[in-house]
């Protein structure tokens, strides 16, 4: 019965070029990885500082595992909180420059969570049109009117809210967007939110770490002390660790701790994660020579590839997106690049809009430029005898 009904589920995402699989790695997430026994460049990963082998943060987890042991038995309220999950937390507003902070299971439980207990039916949420998918789930969630804005565009968004006088409602957006690798206009949507008494949220899943002179994000990118209500990220990208965050003010943490789902009825993430996190923290404000080398190594790459003929804009962020179309060129494409021992992913519809699929590179701080270079020429290479590029 299940066989027939899945089957031809499948058959038809296999028909539209959207199947995926797993490739299983065999090694820690580095600028190298092994799968299937080769050795294979890593253009892909969000462990945009090489973090997730680091010695310290390894000797962090173990610390931890001999004094608090594995799993934290029991959700945050209950009997899942350890004196870490606080230190965390404390560590997190102070990194974010709030009052309080509040840590979820991973940054896709924190967006359900947070969005679906803040906005409720009377409300509306004002949602960037390439707004990470927890944040979708979490508005349909909420049950609140949702409208969609045209991608980082603050007059669009002024025209959206103007056809909603008078209601309570949430602007909210991708800081850093995690697939064209843009960053949301903030100084203008917190002008907006101001001017209109809306709250406004900021997910920097991908910027915490990597943007910022501290890596604070694209808060502390643009330079931005208040006018952001509720920052939300991820502890599980540049942090080489797990688990989402959000941090705001002592009221806002407080009412997300009594009433969001995903954070109340869910276990307390281990405190070995915990450690590894508070561990990173510490790296990301101490080290900030990791991000100059990324942003510098970012800006060459694009500035390559354009020069190759490939149409790659120049943000200085590490998400380097190469549009192409059709998922089956983008599948294509990463295959090739495989064989080439070289992992870049495809990225298709439902992650992206139709008729854009790309490959996604991510740059991270411990490539090489020798490691870099490799990967330019089979870009080349590939684009070359696809006809993605003529030169
Ligand atoms: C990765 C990501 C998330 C989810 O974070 P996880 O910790 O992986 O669950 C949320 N928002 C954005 C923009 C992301 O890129």
């Amino acid at each position: 019965m299940t066989e027939n009904l899945f089957d031809k589920k499948l058959q038809k995402i296999k028909a539209d070029g959207l199947y995926r699989q797993m490739k299983y790695l065999l090694s820690p997430q580095g600028s190298h990885v092994r799968i299937v026994g080769e050795d294979i460049l890593m253009l892909s990963s969000n462990s945009y500082l090489g973090l997730c082998f680091d010695e310290r943060l390894r000797k962090a987890a173990h610390a931890a595992l001999e004094q608090y042991g594995t799993g934290s038995g029991g959700s945050r309220l209950t009997t899942g909180s350890y004196d870490i999950h606080k230190r965390l937390e404390e560590e997190i507003a102070a990194f974010k420059g709030t009052e309080a902070a509040l840590v979820f299971g991973t940054g896709y439980m924190a967006n359900v969570g947070i969005i679906s207990a803040v906005a409720s039916k009377s409300w509306v949420i004002f949602s960037d049109r390439l707004n990470h998918a927890s944040i979708i789930d979490g508005c349909r969630l909420s049950g609140a009117e949702i409208a969609v804005y045209a991608h980082c565009d603050p007059a669009d968004l002024e025209r959206k809210i103007s056809q909603f006088p008078g209601r309570p409602g949430l602007i909210v957006t991708d800081g850093l967007f995690s697939v064209d690798g843009d960053i949301a206009p903030l100084p203008s949507l917190v002008e907006i939110a101001r001017r209109h008494k809306l709250l406004l949220m900021v997910d920097d899943a991908h910027a915490t770490g990597v943007l910022g002179k501290n890596g604070g994000g694209t808060t502390e990118h643009f330079g931005l002390d208040e006018g952001i209500d509720i920052a939300m990220g991820t502890l599980s990208k540049a942090l080489a660790s797990e688990g989402g965050f959000v941090a705001g003010s002592h009221s806002l943490i407080d009412y997300l701790a009594n009433t969001a789902r995903s954070f109340i009825f869910s276990t307390a993430l281990s405190p070995a994660t915990i450690a590894v996190s508070l561990a990173a923290l510490d790296i990301i404000r101490k080290e900030p020579a990791a991000r100059v080398t990324l942003c510098e190594h970012s800006l060459w790459f694009r500035e390559e590839l354009r020069t190759m003929g490939f149409d790659v804009a120049d943000y200085p962020t590490p998400i380097i997106s190469i549009v192409l179309g059709r998922p089956d060129v983008a599948v294509d494409f990463s295959k090739r690049l495989m064989e080439n021992r070289i992992f870049v992913s495809a990225i298709r519809p439902p992650t992206v809009p139709a008729g854009t699929s790309r490959l996604r590179i991510n740059i991270m701080a411990t490539h090489t430029k020798g490691e870099l270079t490799r990967g330019l020429e089979a870009i080349g290479d590939v684009g070359r005898a696809l006809g993605v590029i003529t030169s």
